[in-house]
């Protein structure tokens, strides 16, 4: 233990998962030692908030340090992390997004938030495909109210048989549609597709000492004043106000440890300002270092009595990796040029989506793929940046009133969907090859199967008919699934790599994240999903990480761990 703080639990990461699992212990009265591998982060002096694309080299373009703009929150970290390389198998494409901070990738998530409803956790009672979850929704509905509550989500309950309502009061006022997007609501509507508020954990009213959005400045640079949710603004440093949280960054894991009879006792990490190894003891680890981390700590953590990996006796480990399925078609829609020009920020992201209001025909057997999407609305006007003028041709005044004939009058709808795990999509360990540190790294091996390509070519389709419903024209086929279809893992959506369920013979973990092979070891990141619906997967991560550390708080309460 460390000499003045005699900590119960550590949590390795400090994202969605970790951070949600520390401030539950730490709330409950457990002392918690976190463990990162990034730098520290202060979001209130380092958030680039009020900076414009135009006082940015190359208008704020993103580049290979800076994938998402110049001025993007993600400090360290991106498609590639410098030194910490991962490869791929043959015939694979596979893009893994990491963030090396404190907060991990909550710094810059775009912050959709939707429920998974019945549906999502027991789709293969429904088509035989996947895996269950080992719970109803109605198990997870009370701590779907409480994450909500804590992280402040705006949005309202719709009804729709995808959209679960919350409780009364839970969510927060969403901002009124933009102009497009009501053009784009009354279109789906005449096809028989609704629209409906988004659900994203921005502040719409002010919280603890949270300010609401004022509506002006690009989500993805990070959120000082704590309207857009990321872990740095609230549950840090409400886990911290407790006195129960300790935080060491810096500290990349190199692998948990065991003692002589193969129980779990600690962990070791390289502490990264001096390249040393440090071995700490734990008696309860928490494994929160986004999905594909943890399973690579566990595969990297090998031992006499766990000579697959630590906690895969299943083999299950590092196996049933998804993403979300991603395309998307835009247009230019006529009826929006030259409109006057206002402020349209909003939030940021789109105000309306499009959920998937496909079920009744899947079940009818109308459509030829199992599991539905949705459509995340781009539109407006948004602060010009590299690119405004779109493909214009000319020079000179000409193009510039062109440029502004055109601004705000393309459409883009972006396809999310499901997609089912399959035995060609997974991640094992590459010993050929180490990150700075010397610790093998993580080697992805993926294939699209005909489910999701089927569900991206009806997702064209039907983006088509919205849009030419709207006014547009298109002279071009449109392409082909497997064209269109983005890579694996560039939806920055990847679950399922320690997946739960009820026997430790499929499975790596039980309902509550702990895994079946060791009683002290829990996952509470999305590598426990069994599935992977089209709904962003984080808030799931943050209610299922709430729930799962409140019963390890009641078992370390009743001294049964
Ligand atoms: C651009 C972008 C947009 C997104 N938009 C959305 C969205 O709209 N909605 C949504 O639901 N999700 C979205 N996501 C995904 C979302 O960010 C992740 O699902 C979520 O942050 C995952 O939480 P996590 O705690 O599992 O991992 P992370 O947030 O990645 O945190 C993991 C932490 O663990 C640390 N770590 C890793 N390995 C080790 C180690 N060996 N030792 C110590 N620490 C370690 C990392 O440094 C990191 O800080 C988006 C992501 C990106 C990048
Ligand atoms: S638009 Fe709102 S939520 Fe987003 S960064 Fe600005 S103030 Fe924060």
């Amino acid at each position: 233990m460390m000499k003045d703080f005699d900590y119960q639990v550590v949590v390795v990461g400090s994202g969605a998962g970790g951070a949600m699992a520390a401030y539950t212990l730490a709330k409950a009265g457990h002392k918690v030692l976190m463990l990162e591998a990034g730098r520290d982060y202060d979001p209130k002096t380092e958030t680039p908030m009020f900076k414009t694309n135009g006082q940015a080299p190359l208008m704020g373009a993103g580049n290979v340090d800076k994938d998402f703009g110049f001025y993007d929150a993600t400090v360290d970290g991106g498609w590639t992390v410098p030194n910490e390389p991962y490869t791929t198998g043959k015939d694979s494409d596979f893009l893994w997004w990491r963030a090396r901070m404190l907060g991990g990738r909550t710094n810059h998530w775009g912050r959709y938030s939707l429920r998974f409803s019945e549906h999502d956790f027991k789709g293969k009672s429904r088509d035989g495909l996947g895996a269950d979850w080992p719970f109803e929704y109605q198990e997870l509905a009370p701590w779907y109210d409480k994450t909500e509550a804590l992280v402040g989500i705006c949005g309202t309950n719709t009804g729709l048989d995808d959209m679960p309502d919350s409780a009364e009061g839970v969510l927060q006022p969403p901002p009124k549609p933009r102009v497009p997007e009501l053009l784009v609501a009354a279109a789906a509507k005449k096809l028989g597709i609704p629209a409906v508020p988004m659900h994203r954990a921005v502040l719409t009213r002010p919280k603890d000492d949270r300010q609401a959005c004022f509506y002006a400045t690009p989500c993805g640079h990070g959120c000082s004043i704590g309207a857009a949710f990321q872990t740095t603004t609230s549950l840090i440093p409400m886990a911290l106000a407790t006195g129960n949280l300790k935080i060491i960054t810096d500290a990349m894991v190199r692998k948990v440890d065991v003692d002589s009879k193969g129980k779990v006792n600690g962990l070791t990490y390289v502490d990264k300002k001096t390249s040393q190894d440090i071995k700490i003891p734990a008696k309860v680890v928490i494994l929160a270092a986004s999905a594909c981390e943890s399973a690579r700590l566990l595969l990297n953590s090998k031992s006499e009595h766990h000579p697959n990996g630590l906690a895969n006796s299943s083999m299950q480990v590092g196996r049933n990796i998804m993403d979300s399925t991603g395309t998307g078609l835009g247009a230019h829609i006529p009826a929006l040029e030259g409109r006057p020009i206002y402020n349209e920020d909003g939030h940021t992201a789109n105000h309306l989506f499009i959920p998937w209001w496909g079920h009744k025909s899947q079940t009818k057997g109308e459509l030829d793929f199992p599991r539905g999407y949705h459509f995340e609305l781009g539109t407006g006007f948004r602060a010009p940046g590299a690119g405004v003028s779109g493909d214009l041709q000319g020079y000179g005044k000409s193009l510039k009133e062109q440029a502004k004939k055109h601004y705000g009058a393309g459409v883009y709808l972006a396809l999310r969907g499901e997609m089912l795990p399959n035995e060609h999509c997974y991640m094992e360990i590459d010993e050929a090859v180490r990150d700075k540190w010397g610790i093998p790294v993580a080697k992805f091996h993926w294939k699209w199967s005909e489910h999701e390509l089927k569900q991206v070519e009806h997702g064209l389709k039907t983006a088509k008919a919205i849009l030419e419903t709207m006014g547009a024209t298109f002279t071009e086929p449109l392409p082909s699934a497997e064209q269109a279809i983005l890579k694996g893992g560039q939806i920055i959506h990847e679950v399922g790599s320690t997946r739960m369920g009820e026997s430790p013979k499929e499975s790596v973990t039980n309902q509550y994240g702990q895994t079946w092979d060791c009683d002290n070891v829990f996952v509470m990141d999305a590598g426990v999903f069994a599935s992977n619906p089209h709904k962003n997967c984080t808030l799931t991560i943050m209610t299922l990480a709430m729930r799962n550390a409140t019963w390890l708080a009641e078992q370390l309460t009743n001294g049964e761990l």
